[in-house]
């Protein structure tokens, strides 16, 4: 492949808080590094439909502040396939962009290796799920925000929780991973997390009521990852069933917690990461993500950033069941 002329850039999976201030960072250092850049609409979908559009550093302008992604995005079961890819990599050759930055997940980034790989084509990732589930970044692109989120739901949930001496299971996002479930957890002062990392082998339920949690606590709150099995309306109805003196409720903060202006910390990740792409790009790098490891930008092979079992430091568990006696 010659010299890179035209960087496209898509936005994939899931929207975070954040993706907005990626793509501008993308579109703007490319710009300052003389590349063209192209937008592409709908993420995987619209790379294979050739939803395509060549951005200026206007396109970006007053995004930095908006949550969501101003090119959309699409969960796109075709581009898990080798047809798929080949029809995306066909409207890259015909609209000229050589080489892609896609902003997103697990799976988009697993999409992005496995494109990279079968057409020799240099793609860059950058970490944007508010579920923090990517290895080799201390944080992912959206995820502060959403613990902010969370954290000033939880605290009017607090309100009435404490008012009417009641338990609430409060839901929060996730996919497989407990990290906005367990941080939100000390950031609310909660009186326990219950997340998917700890349900193999303990029956977390058992072990918080167990802990005698009324004995000191009119009130308390329980946060909850989600799952298609043991949500919070699970746990809910258990406590119902094993514990009728309690008055127990639930609150799911479903898609409330995606949206909203990406915080401080979100908007530098994004612009360090996104202006790190470019710069992987220049390196002849290809087929690696762009994290922030203490402070430092690094770039992590697809291969280890998509690992499956990310976990959360296991002490910080000990810190809740600690502080929340
Ligand atoms: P979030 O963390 O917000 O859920 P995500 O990127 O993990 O974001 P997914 O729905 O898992 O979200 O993936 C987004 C898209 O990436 C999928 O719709 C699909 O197009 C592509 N993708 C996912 N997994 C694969 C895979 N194994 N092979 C190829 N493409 C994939």
């Amino acid at each position: 492949m010659g010299k890179i002329q035209c960087i496209g850039i898509l936005t994939s999976g899931g929207d975070a808080p954040g993706m907005n201030a990626a793509i501008r960072a993308v579109t703007r250092a490319g710009i300052s590094n003389g590349f063209n850049i192209m937008g592409v609409y709908r993420g995987y979908e619209g790379l294979i439909k050739g939803e395509v559009k060549p951005f200026t550093t206007e396109d970006v302008s007053g995004i930095i502040t908006r949550g969501g992604t101003i090119l959309k995005t699409a969960r796109c079961k075709e581009f898990t396939t080798p047809e798929g890819r080949q029809k995306a990599f066909e409207t890259c050759q015909r609209v000229g962009i050589d080489a892609l930055v896609v902003i997103g997940g697990n799976g988009s980034l697993t999409g992005a290796r496995d494109f990279g790989m079968e057409f020799d084509f240099p793609v860059i990732g950058l970490p944007g799920t508010i579920d923090n589930d990517l290895y080799g970044t201390d944080a992912t692109i959206g995820y502060d925000t959403t613990m902010n989120t969370i954290m000033e739901c939880v605290d009017r949930i607090r309100d009435t929780a404490n008012s009417h001496e009641r338990i609430f299971f409060v839901e929060v996002m996730g996919r497989d991973a407990g990290f906005l479930a367990q941080n939100c957890a000390i950031a609310c002062g909660a009186e326990a997390a219950i997340v998917p990392e700890e349900t193999t082998d303990v029956d977390q339920l058992a072990q918080f009521m167990g802990r005698g949690i009324r004995k000191s606590k009119k009130s308390c709150i329980v946060i909850v990852s989600e799952s298609p099995k043991c949500g919070a309306l699970y746990y809910a109805d258990r406590v119902k069933k094993e514990f009728p003196e309690f008055d127990v409720r639930v609150s799911i903060l479903g898609h409330l917690q995606r949206g909203g202006s990406p915080s401080a910390h979100d908007r530098i990740l994004a612009s360090c990461t996104g202006a790190g792409a470019i710069e992987a790009i220049k390196q002849g790098q290809r087929n690696v993500m762009v994290g922030i490891r203490n402070n430092e930008v690094v770039y992590v092979p697809f291969s280890e950033c998509i690992r499956t079992d990310k976990r959360f430091d296991k002490r910080l568990i000990t810190v809740l069941n600690e502080l929340s006696i």
